[in-house]
């Protein structure tokens, strides 16, 4: 499938999935992850109006993006991925929303950075609601208490929670609960669903999807 046809399909599942939970689409924004995606078809599904990307690399979207962001106006990058403390600064002069903040550490390099920059993009907090060992995000258990250090400790505005469910798990729960913990802090946005299920997710009031295989087709393993 081209990723132009992909794209029709995805907008489609989209509008059906608000329109059976009642929601306006106006209120869910496909973020297209273009990870190992390259320039071509990119620029395709730039071509169809798609304005808001996902990368999980810095290097990579450092790399890729800065001439077609120059090229068509209005484009919003967004860093999915890890985030490592000494990629910070090259993440705040290039993305408008990073959706992967989860330690102290790197709320402490953020501020500093968003300071000396001028920039302050728009933060999410990963939470790691199925608590995998091997998997960022900051415990459920945690949320609360890490919130309040992002705003009262570094003075971080957080715009809403980011999560990855569990492989091989119903995702529903998982929706779920960030659903929970965004709600009693006061947080808008929820970042949740993938290509297996963001339909699923919008029903649980994801605010930004992150959709890539089914847009751009299979990557390659890694
Ligand atoms: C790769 C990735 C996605 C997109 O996954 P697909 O299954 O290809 O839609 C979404 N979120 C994160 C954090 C990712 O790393």
């Amino acid at each position: 499938m081209d990723p132009v046809s992909g794209l029709g399909a995805v907008r489609g599942v989209i509008a059906q999935a608000c329109e059976r939970a009642g929601r306006d689409p106006g209120t869910v924004t496909l973020v297209a992850v273009s990870k190992t995606v390259g320039t071509g078809p990119i620029e395709a599904v730039l071509g169809a109006g798609q304005r808001v990307f996902g990368e999980n690399r810095v290097q990579e979207a450092k790399g890729k993006w800065p001439p077609l962001v120059g090229s068509h106006p209005g484009t919003e990058l967004h860093l999915i991925g890890a985030l490592q403390t000494n990629k910070v600064r090259d993440a705040v002069g290039l993305f408008d929303v990073i959706h992967s903040v989860d330690r102290p550490g790197l709320c402490e390099a953020l501020a500093t950075q968003c300071q000396r920059l001028g920039r302050s993009p728009r933060l999410f907090v990963q939470v790691n609601t199925g608590a995998e060992p091997q998997k960022a995000g900051v415990g459920p258990q945690q949320a609360d208490t890490f919130l309040a250090a992002c705003r009262d400790g570094y003075g971080l505005a957080i715009s809403g929670l980011m999560c990855v469910p569990p492989a091989g798990e119903p995702a529903g729960p998982h929706f779920s609960l960030l659903r929970d913990i965004a709600e009693r802090n006061g947080l808008r946005c929820l970042s949740m669903g993938m290509s297996a299920d963001y339909a699923e997710a919008i029903h649980h009031g994801a605010t930004h999807v992150r959709v890539g295989t089914a847009i751009f087709g299979a990557r390659p393993k890694p």
